[in-house]
């Protein structure tokens, strides 16, 4: 917004000067001024951005530059984190390396979803090279001028040498958070001339990373979207290791929580591994705001220490959102209780023991939800499986009209994962079609989704026709109590059924 006034304002200038010469004025002094600020602008403009850099990167008046973070300090990632230890220990190995004439390592790319930790791994590799730190943000080389970005970056290699020098260290780690915003494949970018020019100067200053050089620059890059990094960037000799920092399973979850769980108050009740059974998809930073959460209630209900509830709780803010004042009516509250009955009975059907908790509290976008867990992490799912889903994400919808003969909106969000679930097992040759190519036109695959979806709504509408009984005790339980845990819910399905 400001750049756009700011655009606006050089125009309207522009045009009045250009005015003002068609109309006889003698516009030099104009000229003349107009270069002055700018080349005033320019130094003021890369002053201060070399402090944002020192600001960001290291610790300012301190003599220490070294992060504190070490790779203990990570959880989940073993994998990634050997990885990267074996390429640090060329950095480690210095000496050898030079005298096997072997060409430095310059850039490691991270790539993984956000929040899994990329950014400590990169402190921690400085902490374990014991290397200078200095980190940026891709979009901090993004301005309207051209050659401002390239010359951001010469900045930038050219601080973590001073920095690591004031330090008396023989090498410096520049990271590069979001690199895909100014490493993106060349010519793609509206104004891609000065997107260009910053990816060249980077690529310049990585090759001009020597076997000789006195401090060793390691050049560490992080993104979400490696796809779209230009190719010359991800060649040998640039960055020619990948690490993927992936979504932590089960085991690292587990990792995660203790890390973050040391040194806070648990009360005896507190099994951590259920709370890494139960946030399947959770990142390092999801965890971290888990324990977090969970440490601020117990505060806010002026308790020393902090319970499974107040974790379980704290699972279901960082997942859904904050608990809100939304009163739904007595009506609506009813309809709530018998879809979430729904699903729970549906899931609990498909996976006997696999309903964690039911409740009809609004949080977040959801009027009531119904959260299921698995005894372990999936990444593959068979058709039966697949079919399962659609089943408990329909299964809302199909109580309201067995009861209520009417469905209501509250199905949106669970269609749309069920059409999401059904187009994914029309393309991996799931459906009736069989195997499809992947340019089948938009009706067909509607129709399959429709076709799949459908049968499966018909299979859950007779299950529960049949368990009619159990959805009347449990929903009326759900209205009483608000929420169900999954002992309680499973305790009364199993009375009826
Ligand atoms: P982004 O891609 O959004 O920049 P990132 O992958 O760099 O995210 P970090 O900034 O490293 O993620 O992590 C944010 C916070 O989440 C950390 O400060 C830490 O508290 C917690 N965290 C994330 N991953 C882990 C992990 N693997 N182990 C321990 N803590 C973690």
């Amino acid at each position: 917004m400001k750049s756009a006034v700011k655009e606006i304002v050089v125009g309207l200038i522009l045009a009045i000067i250009v005015l003002l010469a068609i109309e006889g004025f003698d516009v030099t002094p104009f000229l003349f001024l107009g270069a002055m600020v700018f080349v005033l602008r320019f130094m003021m403009d890369s002053r201060t951005n070399s402090k944002r850099f020192e600001m960001v990167g290291s610790q300012r008046g301190q003599e220490n530059r070294i992060p504190k973070v070490t790779f203990d300090d990570i959880g989940g990632q073993e994998v990634a984190k050997r990885e990267f230890q074996e390429a640090l220990d060329f950095m480690k190995l210095d000496t050898q390396a030079r005298e096997l004439g072997i060409r430095p390592l310059k850039g490691i790319l991270l790539t993984g979803p956000p929040g899994t930790g990329k950014t400590l791994m990169a402190k921690a590799a400085a902490n374990y090279t014991d290397s200078v730190f200095i980190a940026a943000a891709g979009s901090q080389f993004v301005e309207m001028y051209a050659g401002v970005g390239a010359q951001r970056v010469r900045q930038l290699f050219q601080k973590v040498r001073t920095d690591a020098e004031k330090a008396n260290k023989a090498s410096g780690i520049i990271f590069i958070d979001e690199i895909d915003v100014l490493g993106a494949k060349r010519g793609q970018n509206m104004s891609h001339m000065e997107y260009d020019q910053t990816l060249n100067e980077l690529l310049t200053q990585i090759d001009g990373i020597k076997v000789n050089d006195e401090i060793r620059v390691l050049v560490v890059g992080a993104t979400n979207r490696s796809e779209v990094l230009d190719s010359a960037l991800m060649r040998p000799g640039r960055f020619d290791r990948i690490v993927n920092v992936d979504l932590p399973d089960k085991a690292g979850r587990l990792h995660i929580l203790k890390i973050h769980a040391k040194g806070k108050p648990l009360a005896d009740d507190v099994v951590l591994e259920e709370i890494a059974w139960e946030t399947f998809s959770f990142s390092g930073a999801h965890l971290e705001s888990v324990i977090n959460e969970a440490a601020i209630q117990t505060l806010r209900g002026k308790r020393k220490q902090i319970t499974l509830a107040d974790l379980r709780e704290a699972v279901e803010k960082v997942m859904l959102g904050e608990k809100l004042d939304r009163k739904p009516s007595s009506s609506e509250k009813k309809r709530i209780a018998y879809h979430e009955t729904g699903h729970a009975i549906i899931c609990e059907k498909a996976l006997s023991g696999s309903v964690s908790s039911v409740t009809i509290t609004s949080r977040g976008n959801a009027l009531g939800y119904m959260r299921q867990n698995s005894d372990s992490d999936q990444y593959l799912y068979t058709k039966d499986e697949l079919l399962a889903r659609i089943q408990v994400c329909m299964a809302g919808a199909v109580a309201e009209e067995l009861i209520f003969e009417q469905r209501s909106t509250g199905a949106i969000s669970d269609i749309e994962q069920a059409t999401k679930i059904a187009k994914q097992m029309v393309f991996a040759g799931l459906s009736p079609l069989g195997v499809v190519s992947t340019d089948l036109p938009a009706a067909l695959v509607a129709k399959a989704v429709a076709d799949v979806i459908r049968e499966q709504e018909k299979i859950v509408f007779g299950y529960l026709q049949k368990s009619e009984a159990c959805l009347h005790v449990i929903a009326n339980a759900l209205l009483e109590k608000e929420k169900l845990s999954g002992t309680d819910f499973r305790a009364l399905f199993h009375k009826i059924a």
